[in-house]
């Protein structure tokens, strides 16, 4: 479990909890709440733990009889241990997508939550996954219809979308329906948002998420980055995927077949049932979470998605439909941009202005390697940082 402190470690450990018969933990990776990890490793009898962090914050808490790593060397090291058959990524930003890769290249499930490792590294990672799906086929491990489940998606339109899916034709599929809540200034206009805070943003309406993934969804980027994720997922053509809002969070996503039939998924908003999903493939277990009553729930609006106020999500699109190497440099912009925002170091519109200069000013390439993306993905920060410094 990487990044299990955040928001969807919290609720992994959840499913892991009401689900022990079926799931052990091996190993624990976080940021710098290294004091949660360490009780989540007594609650559930962990011994291997990692701080992703160059240098750990002091624990509280007594560390002794565990094996606490340092560096991200030391979470990607957990990956590779033999009891880990199953890693669930909720690593922040492009930094989990070494963990990803490695997880991959040793043959395991790969849940993924980290977003980033398939929008900057995605032409890398599903050949990859489809490798691991042909040996689980092969060593008796897929189940006998339907995906063979290398990469498991934790996010809530992708795991519905996937769930849409099973039992389908890919040359049926007429397109993707991408739901999104619209965020907590869906409506507004740009002068409305000019002065908007840190504190404003932090509010969304309807999931209860980490603060990146939250400023992303009020700018419309978390959409434009699942846009690129379901590309990658579910080798769609980008003029298939398409994105409306839909404020109640209740439909996760849809998929149109040929014959002009739609599939949607329902549910209640918590993460734990995609998170469930992903770990009980191709099973499934007893609700995490009360299930929506229908007769209590009113009324559910569509409306199209404002590109021209939320700037992110056409960016990030055309980022998409440009490929190579540009959606690495588009994501790393938008990350700087977005802990500036989050500092007071940049505006709420600044965020938009940041990506989009960013990507102008980028060379793209074809995507080669690990190394050749970390180099794209520094680039990138550097340019962000000169841009928000100048401001
Ligand atoms: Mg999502």
């Amino acid at each position: 479990m990487l990044g299990c402190t955040g928001s969807i470690g919290e609720q992994t450990l959840d499913v892991v909890r009401r689900h022990g018969e079926q799931l052990q933990i091996v190993a624990l990776a976080c940021g710098r709440r290294v004091d949660e990890m360490i009780r989540a490793a007594r609650e559930f009898d962990v011994r291997f733990l990692a701080c992703g962090l160059d240098e750990m914050p002091a624990p509280s808490e007594s560390a002794e009889g565990l094996e606490l790593g340092l560096g991200m060397d030391a979470v990607v090291d957990l990956v590779r241990l033999g009891e880990v058959d199953l890693v669930v990524n909720a690593l922040v930003g492009a930094a989990g997508l070494r963990a990803s890769f490695e997880t991959l290249k040793a043959g395991k499930v790969l849940a993924l939550a980290n977003k980033e490792s398939l929008v900057v590294g995605g032409d890398l990672i599903m050949p990859m996954a489809a490798r691991v799906d042909e040996r689980r086929r092969a060593a008796g491990l897929a189940p006998a219809a339907g995906p063979a489940g290398a990469l498991m998606p934790i996010d809530s339109e992708h795991g519905a979308i996937y769930q849409c899916l099973l039992g389908e034709q890919h040359s049926e599929v007429e397109c993707l329906w991408v739901t999104a809540s619209g965020g907590p200034f869906r409506g507004r206009t740009r002068d409305q948002l000019r002065d908007v805070t840190a504190a404003q943003a932090l509010a969304h309406p309807t999931w209860n998420m980490g603060p990146k993934i939250t400023i992303d969804s009020s700018t419309l980027m978390n959409k434009g980055l699942e846009i690129i994720e379901a590309h990658h997922l579910f080798a769609m053509p980008y003029d298939r995927i398409k994105v409306v809002v839909q404020p109640q969070s209740t439909i996760h996503s849809m998929v149109e077949f040929a014959d002009g039939s739609v599939k949607a998924h329902l549910g209640t908003t918590d993460m734990r049932i995609p998170i469930q999903f992903a770990l009980s493939y191709p099973a499934r277990w007893g609700a995490p979470v009360r299930p929506l009553d229908f007769t209590e729930l009113g009324a559910i609006e569509f409306y199209p998605a404002d590109t021209d106020t939320f700037r992110c999500l056409a960016l990030a699109r055309a980022a998409g439909q440009e490929g190579g190497t540009l959606p690495c440099a588009m994501n790393a912009a938008n990350e700087v941009a977005v802990a500036a925002f989050l500092a007071g170091k940049c505006s709420y519109l600044g965020i938009a202005e940041t990506v989009e200069r960013v990507m102008g000013a980028h060379e793209n390439a074809a995507v080669e390697s690990l190394e050749q993306l970390a180099a794209v993905d520094e680039a990138a920060r550097q340019a962000a940082r000169n841009l928000l410094g100048a401001e």
